[in-house]
């Protein structure tokens, strides 16, 4: 097959982490025969400095056309004065590419137990995909904003679902269970919110159509508690922008580093965005010691639902299984006295075992 993908490094770490994947990427296509074209375009920060916005339309057409992006992480200090956000850049890209939902799997790998929160006995069998709606809800209402009135300050923000945006997640989020343990559950405020009450409505009726999955509803902060308290209990959770933007967090404190986890970003076209969930740690960059595993998981999750190669997918979350399992760890993971990879030497042992 040929792809042509887009990469967006960003900044902070974001070039350093985006070039091992590449290599990975590279390696999968050599090994299965596939040619991958890659093309690098600004993001964040970096096009800040370069052409004053944080993402041109330069950018968004060659994503558009293209099979898939592959983003690093985007910000820093040098840009948090600014009026102009790196961040903007992200919410653009999401928006004008239509990616309505993100998914983010936490599996915490056994042999990592140690750099979790949680007691190892409480992770064991942990396998749970967060889908988050990620273009409506609170963080996209109008009005929004700050009206000042007769000497007092008054801000609004408004959280408004409509049938068709809470349908396509759902709708997903059955779909991808139905490859795994066939259970969803929506996650909602529906003893409070209006958005909810119909979320729970539309939740109902989508999973009809998806008979060999089983549906639960769970209140909002039900679900913070037994993410948590049980975590092996979820296997597909389903949930609008704010609540999920909250709960993947929490999800990936199981796993023990910022470092571990991917993401996918996907809307109706077969183009999505797949990032690792940290942010740009300028306290590391460029000192080649960030942890490469989230992005190469990311490029796995590319391979997967953007160009339906599951087998080379496969390949790659293999090989990272079998690193960590033979004790490769980067600073963030190793324990005290344990030697800790570079990013390069890291990606370097996923690469010799794919
Ligand atoms: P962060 O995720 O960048 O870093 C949090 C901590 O995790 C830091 O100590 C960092 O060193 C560590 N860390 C993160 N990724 C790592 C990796 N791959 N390997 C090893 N350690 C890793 O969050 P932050 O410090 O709150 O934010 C830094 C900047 O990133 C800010 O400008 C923020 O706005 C931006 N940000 C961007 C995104 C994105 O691009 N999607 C997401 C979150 C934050």
């Amino acid at each position: 097959m040929r792809a042509h993908i887009i990469t967006l490094p960003g900044d902070g770490i974001g070039p350093e982490i985006i070039a091992e994947a590449i290599r990975v990427l590279q390696v999968i296509a050599k090994k299965f025969n596939h040619q991958f074209e890659f093309e690098e375009h600004l993001i964040g920060g970096c096009a800040i400095d370069a052409t004053g916005a944080p993402l041109s339309d330069e950018t968004i057409n060659a994503c558009r056309q293209s099979d898939a992006v592959l983003l690093g992480a985007v910000g820093g200090p040098k840009w948090d004065r600014g009026d102009v956000r790196p961040e903007q850049g992200l919410l653009k890209l999401r928006k004008d590419l239509g990616l309505f939902a993100n998914l983010r799997p936490v599996k915490p790998h056994p042999a990592l137990t140690h750099a979790s929160l949680l007691k190892p006995e409480k992770l064991a069998g942990v396998d749970v995909l967060v889908v988050r709606e990620l273009t409506g809800g609170l963080y996209f209402g109008k009005p929004q904003g700050r009206f000042d009135e007769n000497s007092h300050a008054r801000a609004v923000d408004t959280l408004e679902y409509s049938d068709v945006e809470i349908t396509r997640v759902v709708d997903l989020a059955c779909r991808l269970a139905a490859t795994r343990r066939a259970r969803v559950t929506s996650v909602d405020k529906a003893n409070v919110l209006a958005t909810s009450k119909l979320w729970r409505e539309i939740a109902t009726q989508i999973a009809r159509a998806h008979p060999q999955v089983q549906l639960d509803h769970l209140l909002v902060d039900t679900c913070a508690m037994r993410l948590v308290a049980a975590p092996a209990s979820f296997d597909v959770i389903v949930t609008e922008n704010m609540f999920g933007d909250i709960l993947t967090d929490e999800a990936a404190v199981l796993v023990g580093s910022m470092g571990l986890l991917p993401s996918a970003s996907l809307g109706d076209s077969k183009v999505g965005v797949y990032e690792p969930i940290h942010g740009s740690a300028p306290d590391i960059a460029g000192k080649s010691i960030a942890n490469p595993v989230g992005t190469i998981l990311s490029a796995a999750m590319l391979l997967r639902h953007s160009l339906a190669l599951p087998r080379e997918a496969q390949a790659i979350e293999r090989a990272v299984d079998q690193t960590l399992s033979a004790g490769c760890r980067t600073a963030d993971i190793a324990r005290d006295g344990e030697r800790a990879l570079s990013t390069r030497a890291m990606a370097e042992e996923i690469i010799a075992r794919i």
